[in-house]
């Protein structure tokens, strides 16, 4: 396809955006400076340059920072009118980079409480170890490979691998997330700029690790199925490279963060009850994957719409807390992990009475 590229001057800053002569939906792209053909412009300049362009170079109208809807500054598979409800202050900027977080404090809770364990597993445990005395317990602990950790009273056994793979890509994203929006809400002229701020280092990081994310959860729903998994960790780091090319595409990549929820979220629905050790567990996971998505479709509706103006981001991304949950209560019922679930059980019920 071809490009155009844009550039706008102010003593030394330059500022520059490659962007594609045709959007998605027909409308073309009318440049408001004159093309400059020579090769060393194509390249795109680095975003701290990019930014300190958008701070200085106030007199041309396409790069003014009171407005951000002017359709030359929208990316070309966007419509020219993206923006104009996406404006936020930098308060709500901050209450962005807020709401990203309980989703990590309630991975870290979730960990380090236990909750990973099932009730029923728990119950199973404590009938096996009724009779059990002091000795006995002692040998099973150390054959269960039972922890003790006073920092961690509650964390008595390591938890399964695909119940950390759903943590660690939360606690991946969590901090690109907080660090793409609170930049903004310390840097406003960045937050009015839509081509400073959708090539923005922070904004790029950020929604690679959406991606990483992606490649864990896919891990944890297939129950760490490897062809599965690598199928979606070669998906996951195809769309990561879109995100480093100088042109940002930011429709197409959407569209790469929505397939990879649906890959990820796939198994949920392909899985055999083989796998599951001959367990049925196919109607919860119909059911788990309904719930998740009826909330994705209304985070995605927030984060589409815009609904609530400056505060619809936020929104989403409370919206989106409610996901996690969902992946452990279907990790926690793998048979997969049946063993290991069931020596966690013991060891929570050998910690948790001593005698
Ligand atoms: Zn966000």
């Amino acid at each position: 396809m071809a490009q155009s590229t844009i550039r706008q001057r102010k003593g030394n800053a330059i500022k520059s955006s490659n962007i594609n002569d045709e959007t998605t939906n027909g409308e073309k792209y009318q440049p408001r400076q004159q093309q400059d053909k020579s090769p060393a412009n194509d390249a795109p300049l680095p975003p701290s340059l990019s930014s300190l362009s958008n701070a200085s170079s106030s007199t041309t109208p396409a790069s003014t920072t009171t407005t951000n809807s002017s359709p030359s500054m929208v990316p070309a598979d966007l419509s020219p009118h993206y923006y104009d409800k996406r404006t936020m202050t930098p308060f709500q900027e901050k209450i962005n980079a807020l709401t990203i977080l309980p989703s990590a404090v309630l991975s870290i809770y979730y960990i380090s409480s236990g909750k990973w364990l099932l009730q029923e597993s728990i119950q199973r445990a404590e009938d096996f170890l009724l009779n059990f005395n002091q000795e006995s317990r002692m040998h099973l602990s150390q054959h269960f490979k039972c922890w003790k950790n006073p920092l961690l009273p509650h964390l008595h056994h390591m938890p399964p691998i695909t119940i950390w793979a759903i943590v660690l890509g939360i606690l991946l994203h969590a901090p690109c997330s907080f660090l793409y929006h609170w930049k903004y809400a310390a840097a406003p002229h960045l937050n009015h700029n839509p081509v400073a701020r959708i090539q923005h280092w922070s904004r790029r990081l950020d929604h690679s690790a959406i991606h990483m994310c992606s490649i864990f959860w896919s891990y944890a729903t297939s129950a760490g199925h490897l062809p599965f998994f690598a199928l979606n960790l070669v998906y996951n780091i195809d769309s990561i490279r879109y995100h480093w090319q100088p042109e940002i595409r930011p429709r197409r990549n959407q569209l790469r963060i929505l397939g990879s929820m649906l890959l990820y979220t796939s198994p949920l629905l392909w899985r055999t009850d083989e796998e599951d050790g001959g367990g049925s567990r196919q109607p919860l996971r119909f059911q788990l994957f309904g719930k998740i998505w009826v909330i994705f479709c209304v985070a995605l509706w927030l984060f589409a719409a815009y609904p609530l103006r400056g505060w619809s981001h936020a929104a989403f991304h409370m919206v989106m807390v409610a996901v996690p949950p969902l992946l452990w209560e279907m990790v926690a019922h793998d048979e997969v992990y049946g063993d290991w679930s069931m020596a966690a059980a013991h060891c929570a019920v050998l910690r948790r009475r001593p005698q």
